[in-house]
């Protein structure tokens, strides 16, 4: 199989300009080409982000080199925090926080769902010492497909005073989000998720009230990935240490025709890609992993039926179709299979993966009716852009 299609929540399909951007000459990371790049990027990001107050870092990691230099920066040994995770990567932030000695209690939420913002806040009304320093969000959960509410979130958070860190890695530039407004302390990004760049940036967003925190907390546990250091780059220009050139001239590109195409056209995209994938799914009688009001717009996380194995499908997919779709993570392996909307996808690969994936259940005994989910996906489409077709 020469040609694979890329379905999987990141790395995600990156467009032609995007990747002759990258294959750019090599230029002087302390010169001032690189200067104007960094500030380029830093500039675009900020209404992307939601915000005008806070400073946008770009550091030289994948996502979770992000969400270690928000956690280490902000928090230390003994911190309490309040985590609020809604599947793997809300454990993996977790974990960050372990390793940095914090004090971590679990907000728990069935997975497929979002954090319930009426159970954070009365967990935060009943912190009426406020010992709670730090509160952990995701924004966008890969792993089950759910996507957070979070200006509700926010408004539940408001008034306690705890620092928030948003895990915003697979959600950033697929749907609205407003830091400033809603009042986020931290958020992080990463550039191989919906700006659709290659992998190799992490985008730290930081308010003015967690960098006075991040100022006060001496004892931190940080060196890469210290946030203070960075600022003080970044105010030049520069980074702390060399940065992987070739993906900043992609995610230069890939924010350029964000904003070619416009912030509502990129979301509505987004939107509408998964609402096809899931009719699709529904109309194959198969069922969605994540619960009715979470879902996300930039995975699909979708139940196989009892004995088929997820693990199969997609070997079957990658190896006989040239389609690549992500499986399901930790307790969910084989049980699922996601199917990514970011990246330079267009309608006809939506429809093609789902076709592909309808023959690939029908081929593993799968009681579907292979043609029906390709129908309902179209007919999303249509009544989109072609009302008078349906
Ligand atoms: C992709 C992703 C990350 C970061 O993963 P990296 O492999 O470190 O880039 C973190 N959180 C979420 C929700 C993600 O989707």
């Amino acid at each position: 199989m020469s040609k694979n299609l890329l379905f999987i929540p990141g790395p995600v399909t990156v467009a032609e300009s995007v990747l002759a951007a990258s294959a750019q000459p090599m230029i002087d990371h302390r010169g001032p080409e690189f200067k104007a790049l960094l500030e380029r990027i830093a500039e675009r990001l900020k209404p992307v982000f939601g915000t005008e107050r806070a400073d946008v870092l770009v550091l030289g990691s994948s996502g979770t080199g992000g969400l270690e230099a928000a956690v280490g920066n902000l928090f230390g040994p003994g911190d309490r925090v309040l985590a609020c995770p809604i599947g793997v990567f809300g454990q993996r932030l977790i974990a960050i926080a372990r390793s940095f000695g914090c004090e971590v209690e679990v907000l728990e939420t069935p997975w497929g769902s979002g954090t319930d913002p009426a159970a954070l806040r009365a967990r935060l009304h009943a912190d009426g010492e406020r010992r709670f320093d730090g509160v952990l969000l995701t924004h966008n959960e890969t792993s089950t497909g759910a996507q957070n509410d979070m200006a509700a979130l926010a408004a539940a958070v408001r008034g306690h005073g705890a620092y928030t860190v948003v895990d915003s890695v697979s959600g950033l530039a697929a749907s609205e989000f407003r830091m400033d407004e809603w009042g986020f302390d931290i958020v992080v990004a990463a550039s191989q998720k919906a700006l659709a760049a290659p992998p190799g940036l992490a985008m730290v967003a930081v308010a003015p009230r967690a960098w006075e925190r991040i100022d006060a907390n001496l004892g931190a546990q940080r060196f890469y990935f210290d946030l203070k250091k960075a600022r003080e780059f970044g105010a030049l220009g520069q980074t702390p240490w060399t940065p992987p050139v070739s993906v900043a001239f992609g995610l230069d590109a890939g924010l350029a025709e964000f904003e070619r195409l416009g912030a509502a056209a990129v979301h509505e995209r987004h939107a509408r890609y998964a609402q096809s994938i899931r009719a699709a799914a529904e109309a194959l009688g198969l069922i969605l992993f994540s619960q009715a009001g979470a879902h996300s717009p930039t995975v699909v996380a979708i139940r196989l039926p009892e004995g088929i194995d997820g693990d199969a499908i997609r070997k079957s997919l990658r190896e006989s179709r040239g389609v690549v779709i992500g499986g399901g993570q930790a307790a969910l392996k084989g049980k699922i299979v996601r199917i990514g909307t970011m990246g330079d996808l267009t309608q006809t690969d939506i429809l093609g993966a789902i076709g592909a994936l309808e023959i690939a259940l029908f081929e593993a005994g799968a009681p579907i009716r292979v043609g029906t989910g390709v129908q309902a996906a179209l007919k999303v489409f249509l009544e989109a852009d072609q009302p008078a077709a349906v």
